[in-house]
């Protein structure tokens, strides 16, 4: 029997597995996780830390569910090295399992770059697992501040959780920019509002030279020489594709540098091996404009590619190869001061007169939304508030619609959204 293993077990592994069970039910399929509990939404890690949700409530597949599907499950078990010589996989403790075929689904993590001193301290955590959550959970209680290193989606989620539970917070940004992955210029300053609303400071174009403190964090030194006092500090910087365990592999120092380099099957140069979701090298382009990492339904949509691409090549039926469009709409959706936020496709104008931008903000209903246009084709919606009109815009985007009956209206928050149903309903002959 042919043995497909996966490393990583959340939005890409996770899907890869279930995908490739779909595809054979024959197959013996492994799932290795480092991490303890079962599959979980990295997402709603804050909705933890706010107390409105329990850690089981965000996992949504246990030991139980991989039985369920005759995968085998191991977790809590670090992979320490592969050979792609002899289709190894080593774990610490130096057990090892054989693959026919490998997906490599590990995602990456932050950490403090190497140039800040006192890293290692007690209270510098990183806001991406359950184990991360659990290290701030703990130090909460005797702690007064907390500043968080990073704009992107992850670490202002923890900001505005943390903020609930009456903590003072601060934002320590290096550019000017906020949750670059998912908002516009506009959106931007929509929730820079938002920070000083909810009485978080926000301190922008500065870094972290320097963590204080003996064994526990006391203060950080930022690169204008301020010091500022903090018992926590949340690294959301500096992400790095986990590739340690390619090291020495057999595969091209260069193609794991920056991530793992794969081509449009989501097949790396090494033909068993596969990849798919945060561990890749960020190349792929929406429309060839734009770049999008740090996604779960971008991870979730490889991690189907990749595992259907291994099966094929397991059964040895190139032919049915799937690729990986880059893809035609990026989907980013998220939650954070209680306002739901969804992109698709581009969200920032090309600097080129073919593109076109609507906008519409009503700061009293907290209410934020944008179109792009490229002729008479949405190729970029960004909603904040209201992401009733997700599904509806994503289909616009991905047929291509010709929206000219109701270009004009679009952006009117009275417009009736039937009538876009309808286009999408009759798509208008090319
Ligand atoms: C707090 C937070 C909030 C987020 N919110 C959103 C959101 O609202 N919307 C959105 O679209 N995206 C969001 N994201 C991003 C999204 O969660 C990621 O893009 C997605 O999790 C990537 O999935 P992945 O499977 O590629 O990797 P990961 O989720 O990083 O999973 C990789 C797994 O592999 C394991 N692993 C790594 N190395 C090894 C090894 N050597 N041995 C064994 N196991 C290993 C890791 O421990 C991990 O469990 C958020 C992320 C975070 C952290």
């Amino acid at each position: 029997m042919k043995h497909l293993i996966i490393i990583g077990n959340s939005a890409a592994g996770h899907k890869a597995a279930i995908t490739a069970r779909e595809l054979d039910s024959s197959l013996k399929i492994s799932v290795i996780s480092d991490e303890k509990a079962g599959a979980y939404s990295r997402n709603l890690l804050a909705g933890v830390l706010e107390n409105n949700l329990k850690f089981r409530d965000i996992v949504f597949a246990d030991e139980k569910f991989y039985e369920q599907k005759n995968i085998q499950f191991i977790s809590g078990k670090k992979v320490e090295k592969i050979n792609t010589n002899k289709n190894w996989v080593t774990f610490i403790d130096k057990t090892r399992l054989v693959y026919d075929a490998l997906i490599v689904a590990s995602g990456m993590s932050m950490s403090v770059p190497k140039c800040v001193k006192g890293a290692a301290k007690h209270g510098v955590i990183g806001f991406r697992s359950i184990s991360d959550l659990n290290d701030i959970i703990q130090l909460m209680p005797i702690s007064h501040t907390v500043c968080i290193w990073g704009g992107g989606l992850a670490g202002l989620q923890a900001a505005a959780a943390l903020k609930k539970k009456r903590m003072e917070v601060k934002v320590i940004i290096s550019g000017d920019k906020l949750m670059p992955e998912i908002l516009d210029e506009n959106g931007e300053e929509f929730l820079k509002n938002r920070l000083a609303q909810q009485e978080i400071e926000l301190i922008a174009e500065k870094n972290i030279v320097d963590i204080f403190g003996d064994s526990d964090v006391k203060a950080i030194k930022l690169d204008n020489g301020k010091v500022i006092a903090c018992d926590i500090l949340i690294v959301n910087t500096n992400f790095l594709p986990n590739t340690k365990f390619l090291d020495e592999s057999g595969f091209d120092p260069e193609a794991i540098k920056q991530g793992l380099a794969v081509d449009v099957f989501l097949q790396t140069k090494i033909p068993n091996i596969f990849a798919a979701g945060d561990v890749l090298e960020v190349s792929d382009k929406t429309l060839g404009l734009i770049d999008q990492a740090n996604s779960w339904f971008k991870a979730e949509a490889q991690g189907k590619i990749a595992a259907a691409n291994a099966v094929a090549f397991l059964e040895k039926k190139d032919e049915l190869k799937a690729v990986y469009e880059p893809q035609r709409i990026n989907v980013a959706e998220s939650q954070i001061f209680d306002l739901a936020a969804v992109c698709l496709g581009i969200t920032r104008k090309p600097d080129d007169p073919a593109f076109e931008e609507l906008s519409f903000v009503d700061e009293e209903t907290n209410v934020y939304k944008k179109i792009i246009l490229c002729g008479l084709k949405i190729v970029g919606f960004v909603a904040v508030g209201n992401t009733q009109e997700r599904d509806i815009f994503s289909q616009l985007i991905e047929q291509q619609t010709d929206i000219s009956q109701v270009k004009d209206d679009l952006i009117d928050q009275d417009f009736n959204s039937e009538l876009l149903k309808q286009l999408i309903a009759k798509p208008i002959a090319a």
